[in-house]
């Protein structure tokens, strides 16, 4: 399909007991695709292995259900195909697809650094989705490391202010999922 998910993941699957720090309440309320509607941006913000992409997928997958269109890109994914534009000169074409899906959910920003071309480009994406589409967003980085991640405080600065003007934060603490599994059948200790 168009939304090209990494895996098949449902809000069903996931256990909330496991993750305390999630507001449940929250996650259903994203389910039902109202910040979608309003073209509201989401972030769901954690360490590794705590549900972020899981959450992502699964919030994917029930916009689709409610008759959205969902694209779902990596972080690096979407920076080295707009990289790769722009030396081909089409990256104004790409900066017109990306926005086209009523929800477009990028994953994992700030695993990698940005380059400051790419920092740009993001920004501009991000100023072209602006109160037009949602953006869901995961990162293992907290917004105040952002400046790090986009290697330009003043670029980093002007996507938070699009993306938090109208957002909805969810912080994920707490243990990675896989390590809490192994400890508990006494694998890890
Ligand atoms: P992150 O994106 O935060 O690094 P993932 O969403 O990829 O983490 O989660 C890692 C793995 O653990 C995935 O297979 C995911 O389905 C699973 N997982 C994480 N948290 C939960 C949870 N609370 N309930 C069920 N599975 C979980
Ligand atoms: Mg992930």
């Amino acid at each position: 399909g168009l939304a090209r998910f990494p895996f098949y993941r449902d809000l069903a699957g996931f256990d909330f007991a496991a993750q305390p720090s999630i507001d449940r309440g929250q996650i259903r309320d994203l389910a039902t695709g109202r910040f979608i509607a309003n073209g509201e941006a989401v972030l769901l913000l954690g360490p590794p292995g705590v549900g972020k992409t899981h959450l992502a997928v699964a919030i994917g997958l029930e916009a689709i259900v409610a008759g959205y269109t969902v694209l779902f890109v990596p972080a690096t994914t979407l920076v080295a195909t707009l990289a790769k534009a722009h030396t081909e000169g089409r990256l104004e074409e790409k900066l017109t697809h990306y926005p086209k899906p009523k929800l477009l959910i990028v994953d994992e920003l700030g695993y990698l650094p940005f380059e400051p071309d790419a920092a740009h480009m993001f920004f501009q994406l991000v100023s072209r989705r602006y109160e037009r589409g949602a953006l869901l967003v995961t990162s293992n980085r907290a917004v105040g490391e952002w400046g790090t991640v986009f290697d330009d405080s003043v670029v980093a600065t002007a996507i938070l202010d699009r993306i938090l003007h109208h957002s909805h934060v969810v912080t994920i603490r707490g243990e990675s999922y896989r390590l809490r599994e192994k400890r508990r059948s006494g694998l890890l200790r």
